[in-house]
């Protein structure tokens, strides 16, 4: 009899879509229920019944907030789950909004297509009902099976705020699930915890294949563009999501701002959501690293400064666009596939003097890929839009470890590795980064594909 069963019915071979089910002592228990990000949200694949009996399933353990890992969660309720689902604190909090927050771009969907909305809000809020466990790090919860207790442990994944490695122990056998890995040291975020003891790793693979060379050099880069923009009269666009990237940014203008390394210039954060988010970060400060508690010890409000405007009404939004100063217009969604960033790149790309920086990872099938891929000319509400302003692109921005660090990161755990289950990236990454682990430690690797199972231990 083995004592574990995993089944990677989402995330595996694809970067999004985060979903794995776990048996063990006759319990089913999912890591992650995400929605595959491309064009739209509802695309096939997020339409699919789900492969398992939603009923059956015992709980639900959430790694973090970000959609493609809590995106699909309204669905499975309504699917017929009835489970608990567990995460730490904040994660609840920014996936509450999170999901609450896809509820319009699905409704919009559904009025194109003439389709159904994918979930509606009363499965958002049952979702939310059944979310009634709060887990902290390094706090064991005791997991009642139909024989030996297991222990599950959430170690601190350094990626966003309350974002969580998931480690599963039973019968002697430990799993850990990776969630998504920071990119530590982060501004605002502790360091990833290092894992011990573990036999069986499922882990993330995003930048599996690069590293993120720019990152010492990142804030250099970004004041630059953001310097020689304002100094054209141009206006710089920053396509960020709402978590953690838009705290980043904030926290990067409260500095360069403050110590005047930049020019006062209005700094519009356009984001309903982002200004949400970044509420909930501020009620979690001491979630923070030691550097940023002493910054807020001496009495600076990390995420304001001179020149800052949060526009959350749709009035506002529209009213930045007859603000003809150099001005920095932070905006989402991060991938430039929705959201009011498009509004903002309709003006703006064909401006020469403006500048768009990219912050984030851009998935396939997006306009923002598309952009950083050197696109010409896009298409933005049905409508060409020229591409010249200029584009710089900073990958130190980045909340993912790159391929260096994802090799480091399984040190401490590759000497007591049995099996390493490489998931959540593009297949190029994924491969390559098996490739790595395999040369580096001599590691057992395996990169599932979707619906794959394997029985462990
Ligand atoms: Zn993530």
């Amino acid at each position: 009899m083995s004592v574990f069963k995993i089944t990677f019915y989402g995330g595996a071979q694809m970067p999004t879509g985060s979903n794995f089910l776990v048996e063990f002592g006759g319990k089913k228990v999912l890591i992650d229920c995400g929605l595959v990000q491309g064009e739209k949200y509802s695309i096939p694949m997020n339409r699919e019944s789900f492969k398992y009996d939603t009923s059956s399933v015992d709980m639900l353990f959430v790694t973090h907030g970000h959609l493609d890992h809590v995106g699909r969660i309204p669905v499975l309720v309504k699917a017929g789950f009835k489970g608990i689902i567990a995460s730490t604190e904040p994660t609840r909090e920014i996936a509450e909004l999170i999901m609450l927050d896809s509820m319009g771009v699905l409704g919009k969907e559904a009025m194109h297509t003439g389709e159904p909305p994918l979930y509606e809000e009363k499965d958002v809020l049952q979702a939310i009902h059944l979310w009634s466990i709060a887990l902290e790090y390094e706090k064991p919860f005791i997991f009642k099976t139909k024989d030996e207790d297991a222990i599950v442990t959430f170690h601190d994944s350094g990626h966003i705020l309350g974002g969580a490695i998931i480690e599963i122990s039973y019968k002697g056998e430990k799993i850990a699930f990776t969630g998504d890995l920071g990119n530590t040291p982060s501004p605002l975020m502790k360091d990833t915890t290092e894992l011990k003891d573990i036999d069986y790793l499922v882990m993330e693979s995003v930048y599996g294949d690069r590293n993120h060379k720019d990152k010492d050099k990142r804030i250099e880069i970004f004041k630059e563009a953001v310097v020689s923009t304002i100094n054209k009269g141009g206006t710089v666009l920053i396509p960020a999501f709402s978590i953690e990237r838009t705290q980043e940014i904030l926290l990067a203008f409260n500095e360069l701002v403050e110590s005047k390394q930049i020019p006062e210039v209005p700094v519009y954060l356009d984001s309903p959501l982002g200004i949400n988010i970044t509420r909930v970060y501020k009620k979690y400060e001491s979630w923070f690293n030691e550097n940023v508690k002493e910054i807020i010890k001496s009495g600076d409000d990390i995420f304001a400064f001179k020149g800052l405007v949060q526009t959350l009404s749709p009035d506002e939004s529209r009213g930045i666009a007859s603000d003809s100063r150099p001005k920095v217009i932070i905006a989402g969604s991060g991938m430039s596939n929705g959201g009011r960033i498009l509004f903002h790149e309709a003006k703006y790309l064909p401006d020469p003097n403006s500048t768009i920086i990219i912050v984030g990872y851009q998935s396939v099938n997006t306009l923002g890929r598309r952009i950083v891929d050197g696109a010409k000319e896009v298409m933005i509400h049905n409508m060409p839009v020229k591409v010249n302003a200029r584009l710089v692109n900073i990958h130190g921005f980045s909340a993912h470890k790159d391929s260096d660090n994802l090799v480091a990161f399984v040190s401490s755990i590759a000497k007591s590795l049995k099996k390493v289950f490489i998931v959540l990236g593009e297949p190029k990454s994924s491969f390559f980064l098996g490739q790595r682990l395999h040369e580096e430690y001599g590691l057992d690797i395996v990169i599932p594909e979707r619906g794959d199972a394997v029985e462990l231990g």
